[in-house]
């Protein structure tokens, strides 16, 4: 729990700093809620996890490893569900604040972990997640070297295009070679991972430091361009609540990109 609490602390004071490192902490910790009828926000997990509550239930993300008796408490005492009704746990990548809880939460609920291929390699331990050059700082670093998740298995590979429960795949290569996002056409609703924020007001992009290929993720956002979302659900930050699809699209026009002519 220590070191839980540092890594936390340290994505807190860091995000405090105002540096770009696509993680934040919000100030009501801890606090869950209802972002959209049936979709819930477990917050204070590093990252954010997503419930969607239909006939089944569907985790989006799992958080930093040790916090899996929170996500089955949101389950019982939120939603007066049985943790059994969890069929689905959907990784949008290979990193430790995304997967940490999956593994022992499959075993104790019987759901299935998907995930695509590429990050399926880096979560299975048969690669390394790589990390750009001279991008990230030597205490994140250090963290990163302690806070690991034992390798697992992943159930469903899952590729750009598929449909699984309701939910269109969106390969997104950048953040890492396997990030994806899932696109709730129901519901207009957009989870990203980490291939988009939004905090204080503005849609932000991944973080510099953790992005293993910058151009390739701004190349993933565009192609998000292509769908039709009220709703915007990142890994870190805050939900947006209304027209994400126009504020992307807006974040890009402005941005000045370094992918043109470098
Ligand atoms: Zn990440």
């Amino acid at each position: 729990m220590v070191l839980i609490n540092f890594y936390q602390g340290f994505f807190f004071v860091h995000d405090s700093m105002n540096l770009n490192t696509g993680v934040s902490i919000i100030p009501n910790r801890g606090k869950n809620m209802e972002v959209i009828p049936d979709v819930h926000m477990i917050e204070g997990i590093t990252a954010h996890c997503y419930l969607i509550a239909d006939s089944e239930l569907i985790l989006i993300d799992t958080g930093l490893p040790h916090q899996t008796q929170k996500i089955l408490r949101y389950i019982t005492n939120g939603l007066h569900r049985d943790p059994s009704e969890l069929k689905t746990i959907f990784l949008t990548h290979a990193d430790v604040d995304h997967i940490g809880n999956a593994s022992e939460l499959r075993s104790l609920t019987g759901a299935k972990i998907a995930a695509h291929p590429e990050d399926a390699e880096i979560i299975t331990g048969a690669k390394e997640r790589l990390m750009p050059k001279g991008g990230m700082s030597i205490l994140l670093k250090l963290v990163r070297s302690v806070m690991r998740t034992k390798p697992f298995q992943v159930d469903l590979l899952v590729n750009d295009g598929d449909e699984i429960a309701g939910l269109r795949i969106i390969h997104l290569p950048g953040h890492t070679p396997g990030s994806i996002a899932l696109y709730d056409s129901r519901r207009k609703t957009l989870f990203v991972g980490d291939a988009l924020g939004y905090k204080r007001g503005d849609v932000q992009g991944p973080s510099e430091e953790m992005t293993m290929d910058l151009n390739k993720a701004y190349e993933s956002i565009v192609k998000l361009t292509a769908f039709d979302f009220d709703v915007l659900l990142s890994g870190h930050g805050e939900p947006l609540q209304s027209a994400a699809s126009v504020k992307v699209k807006e974040f890009l026009e402005k941005r000045t990109s370094p992918m043109k002519g470098s």
